[in-house]
Order: structure tokens, then sequence, then C-alpha cells
């Protein structure tokens, strides 16, 4: 049986660094602040906001919600964005995505000042993640797998990890992250061919695709260490991960949960952007 790679205690860690930084910062009366811009009223949008905020006012960083029109116009959108990039009371800046279908995303992407990105979403930000300078604004997503498995220890340097999903939120930034420390890794998407042939060569597997419990043993071994990415609703309409766990579980050396793995840090790194943001401005 696995061990069990639980988030929380990871946040929990991370929170607690983050407080002592806020104590300095409270010093040079200094206070993070988080704007969110939230687009019309997605469910999950409004899921995670409510997240966020209790986050934020649990560990002393302000929150504002904006919430606009889900039809609101590009040029708007930038207006909006313009005001809170000049804004000397916000330190960082979140806008839930996907962004509406109608919004020139580029333009937006581009508008986000650097200093206030704490989601990454300016190219600016992004390009140095590619660069290998890891000391900045980085995806929060990729940057909460590379927590877990500092966390517990993991080994990286020569390890053979393949990362299945190459966006440019999570399997492109992580790719970067993990050749940082000298892993050997491949990447997989919808066209590799024998997908489990590749993952049980692999010391490590990040698996992130959006499909419940996709992942059965025949993908592992049972040295395999996995970290499941994915989040999404099974047959019975119950949050999981990627990989079928239950059974999965049984088989590999580690394993992260859904939910309460990968998911359950992210948020967390969200803050210590935003309290990095502050430190900065
Ligand atoms: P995405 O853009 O849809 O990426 C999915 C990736 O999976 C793509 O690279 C796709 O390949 C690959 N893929 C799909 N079917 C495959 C198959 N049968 N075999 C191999 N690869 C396959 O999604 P995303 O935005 O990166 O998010 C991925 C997952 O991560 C989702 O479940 C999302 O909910 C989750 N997520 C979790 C967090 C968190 O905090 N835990 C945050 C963000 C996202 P192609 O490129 O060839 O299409």
């Amino acid at each position: 049986m696995a061990e069990i790679l639980k988030g929380k205690v990871v946040a929990n860690q991370l929170k607690e660094n983050m407080r002592r930084d806020i104590e300095e910062l409270a010093k040079a009366n200094k206070v993070p602040s988080l704007a969110i811009i939230r687009l019309g009223d997605n469910p999950g949008d409004i899921s995670y906001e409510k997240s966020i905020v209790k986050n934020c006012n649990n560990i002393g960083i302000q929150s504002k919600v904006i919430e606009r029109d889900v039809n609101i116009t590009t040029e708007d959108l930038v207006e909006l964005i313009e005001k809170l990039n000049k804004d000397d009371d916000i330190s960082g800046i979140l806008i839930f995505r996907p962004l509406p279908k109608h919004i020139n995303e580029e333009i937006i992407r581009n508008t986000i000042s650097p200093l206030k990105d704490v989601d990454c979403m300016n190219p600016l930000n992004l390009e140095k993640i590619f660069e290998g300078q890891m000391d900045g604004f980085a995806p929060c997503t990729p940057k909460a797998a590379m927590k877990i498995l500092e966390y517990y220890d993991i080994p990286l340097e020569g390890k053979n990890v393949v990362v299945v999903n190459r966006s440019m939120v999570v399997g492109k930034p992580l790719t970067m992250m993990l050749l940082k420390e000298n892993a050997t890794v491949t990447i997989c998407h919808s066209r590799t061919k024998d997908l489990d042939k590749v993952t049980n060569n692999a010391d490590i597997v990040i698996v992130a695709l959006g499909k419940a419990k996709f992942f059965d043993e025949k993908y592992f071994n049972d040295k395999s260490i996995v970290i499941d990415v994915g989040v999404s609703l099974d047959q019975n309409g119950k949050l999981s991960g990627d990989v079928d766990y239950d059974n999965v579980f049984q088989k590999v050396s580690k394993i992260t949960p859904v939910p309460g793995g990968v998911g359950s840090v992210t948020t967390t790194i969200l803050l210590s952007q935003v309290v990095l943001a502050s430190k900065d401005n």
C-alpha cells in the first residue's frame, strides 16, 4: 500500500512561512492585498473565490472581489486592470480563467502588470520560468506539485519523470521546474503511443488530464510515485482525480489523493505569491 502524500501539511508549512513574512511586512506598514476579478457567476468560480477570500482572511491578506458582467468588453476589462495596476493598495491581481470566449486573452495577459501577476498570466513572467528563474511568480498548480515533492523529500535529480499534460498552465511550466531540479522529463499528451509503457518506465508520474479515474493499475509499477493534478467529477458526480485511486493506491509506492492533494496546496501558493508581490511593490 502506498504512502499518501497529503497536501494539507504542505500547505500548513507554507502558511507558517507566510505568517512570518506578513508580520515582517506589517513592521513596514505593508498589508498584502489581492484583487479578484470575476466575470459572471459561474458556480465553480464563486466556490473558488469563497475559498480564496476565506484563506486570505485567515492569514491576514486583504481581498477585494470585483464582479463584472460576463459580457464585459475586452476594452472595459483592460481599463479595470489598468486601474488596479496603478492602485497602490492592491499588491496582486487574479482573474478567473477561462475568460469568456469573446475576450481577447492575449491583450488581457499583456495588460496585467508583471509585478502584480500572482497567477502568472503575463508572458514576461512565464518566460522567466522557461529561462529557469524560479524566484518570481509561477503558475500555481505546477508549483503546488513541486512543493509536494519537495516537502516529502522526493529526489528529482537524475530521476525519470513523466508528465501527462502539455498545457501552458500545467505541463509545460511543470516540465521547466522539473528540469531545473535536474530530472529527466518526458511530456505525454493525447497523441502519445503506448502511454502505459511510458509511465511504467518512470520513477515519478504526474498526471493532469481531467478524466476521472483514467489511470488504472496497468500504468504503474510498485515503485511508482504518482502525483495526480486532475480534478473532475466521476460517473457518480463525486470529485475525482485522473487516477483510479482505490485500486492504484494498493500497488504504487506513493500517491497524492484527490481531494486533499495538489489542489489543497494550489490556493496557498497563490496567497504566497500575493505576499511576494507585496514585498516587491
Ligand atoms: P487541458 O489543457 O485540457 O490539458 C489536458 C492535457 O491532457 C492535454 O495536454 C491533453 O493532450 C492531455 N490528454 C487528454 N487526453 C489524453 C489521453 N487520453 N492520453 C494522454 N493525454 C491526454 O487541461 P489543463 O487546464 O491543463 O488541466 C488539466 C487538469 O488539471 C484538469 O483536470 C484540471 O481540472 C486540473 N487542474 C487542477 C488544478 C489543481 O489545482 N489541482 C489546477 C488547474 C487544473 P493534448 O494536448 O494532446 O490535447
